[in-house]
């Protein structure tokens, strides 16, 4: 099957086979969606918490029935191993049914005491939301918008990435066969560069993107310019710090999971890992073994760990990063080379003694690379780990809990997790802050980014207006 330049191609990575390709999205069916998506939204605006509770939870059953149907769609479609994949679609049906029980506790009007007879905020749902998600988690990073913005009583339209039609529209159909309003959840098939017009349109009422910083900026200019809201879930480049009486073993083993889950394709991967000069060697032997223990092949096999990158444009960036970061004196402890005969594998990757201006720690690397750099201690560590544009994850390893939680608060970032993997979780917010993003996704946080915190101001029955107590 052959792609022309416009379409819109479902390629796995793994076998560079085309399995389909669909033409973007008209002008006109752009429009048809966006009319449907308003038509619902006033519908599902009245209905209560506990009626919109309903379809959210079926949607959580039917992903949990369709488990295998979707992991091996993005299996196939951008070469997450399956095993991870099935455990992200059961991530989404959690997220579904967390938000379906705590909507409503999150969003209840807040009562505040004035000098109004009453006074009180509540919080109203905004209208469509347009939502442009990137492939790296294609069903979870889709659900962890839209479970929260759905529940608050909004409409969604989705403009997926291009490498994941199939998954966009299996998310469009789980959303209509779990009886949602029809047209409340959208998906528009279109490229990046068609994108600017429906963030202008005056039915989308804001939008938010989860992708690199560079999109970041050209949506964040886009939605200025239509004076609308943004939430921004940018790249990240997360520091590994791991301090000199650190469980070696424990921290080893898990930095080998932050790096290398989605073959190193994650925005809270560990990228960066500053270890302290005394165990350096030690953490270094252990880190290797872990690594090289890795199984690298056919992602639909349950016992593959590490995939194909999603496109071979991502290999090749990588590749130039790696091969920039050796040429200006990174040291190669193991892998540094493609894998297999046909797809993007690369082999998983580790580089030791690099410095802040190898391309390794200077850029955000979204593939199986781990940059290795020695500190004298902690203040260096929280220095090295804030050299960066982004801040959106941390880890740190240390025995000294009373330390690590003062070191947190100098570490600019998002979340710091200490003696644990950076993850998402409904309940937490998740979010960054410089060139990683602005605004916050999940928990009670995330809810109200897309609702109008309206307030309320009740005078007297008669209709006097009582004076404001000088402050
Ligand atoms: P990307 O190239 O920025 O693409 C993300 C989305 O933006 C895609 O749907 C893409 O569409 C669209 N897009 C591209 N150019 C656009 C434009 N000019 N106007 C409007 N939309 C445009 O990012 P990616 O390579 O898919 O994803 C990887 C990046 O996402 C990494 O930097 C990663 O760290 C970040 N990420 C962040 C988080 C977080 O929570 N902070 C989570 C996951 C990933 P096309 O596919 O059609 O180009």
């Amino acid at each position: 099957m052959t792609v022309t330049a416009t379409q819109i191609a479902s390629i796995n990575p793994a076998t560079d086979e085309v399995l389909r390709t669909f033409e973007p999205y008209t002008p006109a069916q752009v429009e048809e969606a966006l009319a449907a998506a308003e038509d619902a939204f006033g519908a599902w605006r009245a209905r209560s918490f506990a009626e919109r509770a309903v379809p959210m939870k079926r949607v959580a059953a039917l992903l949990r029935e369709r488990s295998d149907r979707y992991a091996r769609l993005m299996s196939l479609e951008m070469g997450k191993p399956i095993t991870e994949a099935k455990a992200e679609i059961e991530k989404c049906a959690l997220g579904c049914e967390y938000f379906a029980e705590n909507a409503a506790r999150f969003l209840s009007p807040e009562t505040i005491p004035t000098n109004a007879q009453k006074s009180y905020v509540e919080y109203v749902p905004l209208g469509i939301i347009l939502a442009v998600m990137p492939w790296n988690f294609p069903f979870w990073q889709v659900f962890r918008f839209a479970a929260p913005a759905l529940m608050a009583g909004n409409a969604a339209v989705v403009k997926h990435a291009s490498n994941v039609p199939q998954c966009a529209l299996a998310i469009e159909e789980v959303f209509r066969d779990a009886s949602f309003p029809e047209g409340l959840v959208r998906t528009l098939l279109l490229a990046g560069a068609q994108v600017e017009p429906v963030i202008a349109d005056r039915r989308v009422r804001a939008v938010t993107l989860t992708g690199s910083s560079a999109t970041g900026a050209r949506i964040a200019a886009a939605a200025g310019q239509a004076l609308k809201k943004a939430v921004l879930e940018l790249g990240g480049s997360d520091p590994f710090i791991v301090l000199r009486d650190a469980d070696l073993a424990a921290a080893a083993a898990t930095g080998v999971r932050a790096r290398h889950q989605n073959a190193g394709q994650s925005c809270i991967a560990a990228k960066r890992f500053l270890i302290a000069d005394a165990v350096r060697d030690d953490f270094e032997r252990l880190f290797v073994q872990g690594v090289e223990a890795l199984r690298i092949g056919d992602p639909l096999d349950a016992a593959t760990q590490i995939g194909p990158l999603a496109r071979h444009d991502l290999r090749e960036n990588l590749e130039r990063q790696i091969s920039g970061s050796i040429r200006m004196g990174a040291r190669l402890l193991t892998g540094g080379k493609r894998w297999g005969d046909r797809g993007a594998f690369y082999t998983p990757t580790v580089l030791a003694d690099v410095t802040p201006d190898m391309p390794v720690f200077s850029e955000e690397t979204f593939g199986p690379v781990a940059a290795l750099v020695g500190v004298r201690d902690a203040d260096q560590a929280i220095d090295l780990a804030n050299r960066t544009e982004y801040g959106l994850g941390a880890n740190l390893w240390t025995r000294d809990i009373a330390t690590a939680e003062t070191l947190a608060r100098r570490i600019e970032s998002g979340q710091v997790f200490i003696n644990g993997m950076v993850a998402s979780d409904p309940r937490l917010p998740f979010g960054g802050v410089k060139h990683s993003g602005f605004g916050r996704e999940l928990s009670s946080f995330g809810i109200r980014e897309f609702v109008n915190i309206q307030t309320v101001w009740i005078g007297p029955a008669q209709g006097t207006q009582p004076t404001p107590k000088a402050e």
